[in-house]
């Protein structure tokens, strides 16, 4: 038996509620901040995630699923959405006009990576870009949009970890402090960290190894070294949170793992997650729209794993039912056209109606099976119903049942079927 890829799943029927309900939110919500929805392709050119996420990172080093096609041309499974929304962005000449360009996007990502619990090889990202401004109440005014969202999926209100990751004024001399002070201790990092001594040095704050983490403990702070524009930046960030009230804590050793950050750098994390705790990260990446070739236009998102925040529903979330509200119940042959006849009828109405034509078990058991899905009626047809042009319909709530013409089942379950 062929069997789904490892690090990729099915989500289930089941399961797909949850989705539905955080997605709907999701939408909900960033409409009422001007965000719209924006497709683009699961591959593109290799060239944009070198470019665009930078060669020095871990995504593009070592995660990418990137093949060739039959022109040999390189493409890659987008590993994440900001370079392609900044690719479709100067295409398609979208700062024509000026003005805040506000996308959302949602959909599956694809890195190549060790899978366990809440890490997979595909997974989906909601997330959102905003471009066309550098100013900080943009900053702000996502965070508290990302906050709105969270508390109506009723995550509660879990803290935002913020930092200013500087520019390229402040970083390089930044950057140069760090490797001052890990340098003399490279015997001691792990291999990962040695590997990103050269490359990337900031990423070493990611390490997950007890004994990095303690030699980066005291490693200088990125916060105590930003320039004049970046500290006045972080500043009034976070005196725009503290006005509206967002809960945040300034994290020092907070980086991002992607090259185009600059400035605000921000994550969650929820703790029932377990050592994929991160349910979402983003910030600002002013020069990433130049970096692809574009006009210099600044930007600021983030993404959230869909997979990870399903998983961190609370039990209490509101899922929206999709189960079906009548459910019909066929008894010979002769019924099967009556109930197709009135389920079509039912379904003009709004209501959710499904009918198995050939079941291969008793009544009782059916009437078993109506009531695990969660179905508010059982319409039965057996002979008798059928000589009479009536349909019997069952209220699984108390198991009560009304013998109704077709006219007087339709004006019934004209109601909501819930109530
Ligand atoms: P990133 O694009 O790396 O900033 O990731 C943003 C969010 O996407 C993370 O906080 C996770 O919730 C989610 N995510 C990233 N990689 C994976 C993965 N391999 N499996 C599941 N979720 C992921």
């Amino acid at each position: 038996m062929v069997e789904a890829v490892k690090g990729t799943r099915d989500i289930l029927p089941e399961e797909i509620g949850r989705w539905h309900y955080v997605e709907d939110a999701a939408r909900a919500v960033f409409g009422l901040y001007g965000f719209r929805e924006i497709r683009t392709p699961v591959f593109e050119s290799t060239e944009l995630f070198q470019r665009g996420i930078g060669e020095g990172t871990d995504i593009v080093a070592k995660e990418m699923y990137t093949f060739s096609d039959r022109k040999g041309r390189s493409l890659t499974l987008r590993p994440e959405c900001t370079a392609p929304v900044a690719r479709a962005f100067i295409e398609h000449g979208l700062d024509r006009g000026g003005g805040l360009q506000r996308f959302y996007y949602v959909g599956p990502m694809f890195r190549y990576e060790r899978p366990q619990k809440g890490r997979m090889r595909q997974f989906s990202q909601i997330g959102v870009e905003v471009l066309g401004s550098d100013h900080p109440a943009v900053d702000a005014e996502v965070l508290e949009m990302l906050a709105r969202f969270l508390e109506r999926i009723r995550l509660g209100a879990p803290e935002i970890l913020l930092n200013s990751v500087g520019c390229p004024v402040c970083r390089p001399g930044y950057r140069d402090r760090l490797v001052a002070y890990l340098g003399p201790k490279r015997d001691q990092l792990c291999d990962d960290c040695r590997r990103r001594l050269e490359t990337n040095p900031l990423r070493c704050f990611d390490c997950k190894v007890p004994s990095d983490q303690e030699i980066l403990r005291d490693a200088p702070r990125i916060s105590d070294h930003l320039c004049a524009e970046c500290r006045d930046h972080f500043q009034r960030v976070r005196g725009f949170l503290e006005a509206a009230g967002i809960r945040h804590r300034i994290e020092p050793r907070l980086v991002r793992g992607l090259d185009y950050y600059r400035r605000t750098a921000f994550e969650v994390v929820l703790p029932g997650l377990g050592a994929q705790n991160a349910l979402l990260g983003g910030g600002r990446y002013d020069g990433l729209v130049e970096s692809l070739g574009g006009p210099p236009v600044p930007g600021f998102g983030f993404a959230v794993g869909l997979d990870r925040l399903v998983l961190s529903l609370p039990d209490d979330a509101p899922i929206p039912d999709e189960s079906p509200e009548v459910v019909g119940l066929a008894i010979g042959e002769a019924a099967v056209g009556p109930i197709l006849q009135v389920a079509g009828r039912l379904r003009g109405l709004g209501r959710r109606m499904v009918f198995d034509p050939q079941p291969a078990r008793s009544l009782k058991s059916q009437l078993r099976g109506v009531h695990d899905r969660r179905a508010r009626f059982a319409l039965i047809v057996g002979d008798e119903e059928v000589a009479g042009q009536v349909f019997t319909l069952r209220d699984m709530r108390g198991g009560s049942q009304e013998r109704l013409t077709e006219a007087a089942l339709v004006a019934r379950l004209r109601e909501d079927t819930r109530a």
